[in-house]
């Protein structure tokens, strides 16, 4: 198990991690958007510029840790992370991780499947990547990130959950999830499980995509941590519903059980969206639960304590055990 976390400058102590969003991106591109050569390479300097300015706002509202959730196939970019972590002062975690089949760039271990144990070769890049660092950039990841499908967990994504669980059991980094319109979570959980890792190792991401509490409930009752940690996004659901979801939930004593976060992207790969995000998604930013919804909870009897407990002791407890 690990007594300390790697962050991108080097391993911190879990009481170091403080109020944490547990699933966002600096920059983030879906699959091939380098395939598209009308597309200059993006401006690294301004995508720094503008970090940097958001987080100065985060810090003022009590952050400390920012976990970049972007796998190695969908524009990763560890030592980008690294600069921005040592001018912010905020700790940032990097992920190893594959993202979805649809989503991510699956091709290339589908095709190391023709060619001998693709399973073990995935398990291996994530513990070198934990262990040893990523490339030249020495960065060590501190999460992996896996993702399924549409009501459907894939061969290459049963792939990719068991390599990352081999990789959990021999780090002891914990393992965030992408789960796709609100289905797999449960499933997601028992593959893991299957593997052999404790269910308190494993955070189920995007629970918010499902409105419905029975949904959320059987992954909770597995023992995993879930994560609302689409906050903002409201072309899924209205934030009004997730404030539900989440006061229920906790009214029913699960708040040490759930984690909060926006899967916003400072930075999208490729063309621009940077004016339909702003004008459509005018709350999908990393400010808002602090801004809005850490308020509105509030506001529906949600107590200081039980606030802490999912921004801050949650967290702590995936990262440690
Ligand atoms: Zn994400």
């Amino acid at each position: 198990m690990t007594a300390t976390i790697n962050a991108v400058l080097g391993p911190i102590a879990p009481e170091a991690l403080g109020v944490t969003l547990m699933h966002e991106h600096i920059i983030y591109g879906a699959a091939g958007w380098y395939a598209d050569s009308t597309v200059a390479p993006f401006d690294r300097d301004a995508v720094i510029k503008s970090s940097l300015s958001v987080m100065k706002t985060l810090k003022t509202y009590g952050l400390q840790t920012f976990v970049d959730a972007t796998a190695n196939d969908t524009g990763r970019d560890a030592g980008l992370l690294k600069e921005i972590s040592e001018k912010s002062g905020i700790n940032i975690v990097c992920a190893t991780g594959l993202y979805s089949e649809a989503e991510g760039a699956s091709p290339y271990f589908r095709m190391r499947t023709q060619a001998g144990d693709a399973t073990s070769e995935i398990a291996e890049m994530f513990m070198k990547e934990i262990t040893s660092g990523i490339g030249k950039t020495k960065v060590k990841a501190g999460v992996i990130k896996v993702a399924t499908g549409n009501g459907r967990i894939s061969a290459y994504e049963e792939m990719v959950l068991r390599a990352a669980a081999r990789a959990q059991k021999e780090t002891g980094v914990p393992i965030i999830t992408h789960t796709e319109a609100g289905t797999m979570g449960p499933e997601q959980v028992d593959l893991l499980m299957s593997e052999g890792i404790s269910p308190q190792r494993i955070m189920v991401g995007h629970m918010c995509g499902s409105a419905d509490l029975k949904y959320h409930i059987s992954v909770l009752e597995k023992g995993a941590y879930i994560a609302f940690d689409r906050i903002g996004l409201e072309v899924i659901h209205p934030d009004t519903v997730r404030r539900a979801c989440i006061v229920g939930l906790i009214s029913i004593g699960y708040a040490d059980r759930i984690m909060l976060s926006h899967d916003s992207v400072l930075r999208m790969l490729g063309r621009s969206v940077e004016e339909a995000k702003s004008l459509l998604l005018p709350n999908w930013v990393p400010t808002h639960i602090f801004k809005n919804i850490i308020p509105a909870l509030r506001d529906s009897g949600v107590s200081a304590e039980k606030i802490k407990l999912m921004m801050v002791e949650n967290p702590r407890r995936l990262f440690s055990g």
